[in-house]
């Protein structure tokens, strides 16, 4: 028999970071095959997957090649980054029998198309995996915004926020050997202890709307199935 899964519909935050695997910058695409392997798992268990792609592997607005530059044209740039990376990663998923969309919140029609909440909700239906390119479209935002913002309006049961870590430190476990994962906190506790899981804005956004965020690990076999299994995987953030 079946089992179902926890949550029906999930919108998974992909930092461009995730893409790079261990190179230095780009897209690794043995890494991608490797996600993509482990989003499709959650597919075949019935989950509803909706992804917001960063684009630090490529390009960030607020440093690096960005010094010196205009912010809001910078941050264009950056959101331009993410529609690269989005191609990629959608590109990965059709290889791999997944049947993916990618929607850009900047209009860039030859390339993909639009975001429109309907249509977004209608592949979601479908089965489909839809990839939502260019962040907010605004700069001076986070694609971390963006997961908060695309998360609260297609109705996602939870912001999954694949990091490299698994979960919530209550100190860099790489540096403190007596750091511990927190099982769940919640955003008021997350906030006032400075933990930096998301931006300020993309926190408020979920907690505002009472969307919870679950850090866990992209790179530990099987833990997007665990957390959309229900399981004690990762931390989860709570309103
Ligand atoms: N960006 C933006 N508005 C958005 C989302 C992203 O201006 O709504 C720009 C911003 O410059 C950011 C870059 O795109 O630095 C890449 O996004 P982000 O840093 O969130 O990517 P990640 O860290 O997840 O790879």
């Amino acid at each position: 028999t079946p089992v179902s899964p926890a949550h029906k519909r999930i919108l998974l935050k992909l930092s461009g970071e995730a893409l790079m695997g261990d190179d230095a910058f780009g897209i690794n695409r043995a890494t991608i095959v490797r996600m993509v392997e482990e989003i499709a798992e959650v597919t075949r268990l019935g989950a509803q997957v909706a992804v917001v792609i960063g684009g630090g592997n490529i390009f960030r607005g607020v440093a690096g090649g960005s010094v010196g530059m205009d912010r809001a044209t910078a941050d264009y740039m950056g959101m331009l980054a993410t529609v690269m990376n989005a191609l990629a990663l959608a590109d990965a998923m059709d290889k791999q029998g997944l049947t993916a969309r990618v929607m850009s919140a900047i209009a860039i029609e030859q390339v993909v198309e639009p975001y429109v909440r309907p249509k977004a909700l209608q592949y979601l239906e479908e089965g489909k995996v839809v990839v939502f390119a260019a962040g907010t479209g605004n700069p001076f935002f986070t694609t971390d915004t963006a997961a908060a913002l695309r998360g609260a309006e297609i109705g996602a049961e939870v912001v999954l926020k694949a990091t490299k870590v698994d979960g919530v430190y209550t100190a860099d476990p790489h540096k403190d050997p007596t750091a511990t994962r927190y099982s769940k906190l919640s955003f008021d506790e997350a906030m006032s202890r400075n933990l930096g899981i998301m931006d300020a804005t993309a926190f408020a956004l979920c907690r505002d709307q009472r969307l919870p965020v679950r850090v866990f690990s992209i790179i530990k076999h099987g833990a997007l199935k665990r957390v959309v299994m229900g399981e004690d995987e990762g931390t989860l953030v709570y309103a």
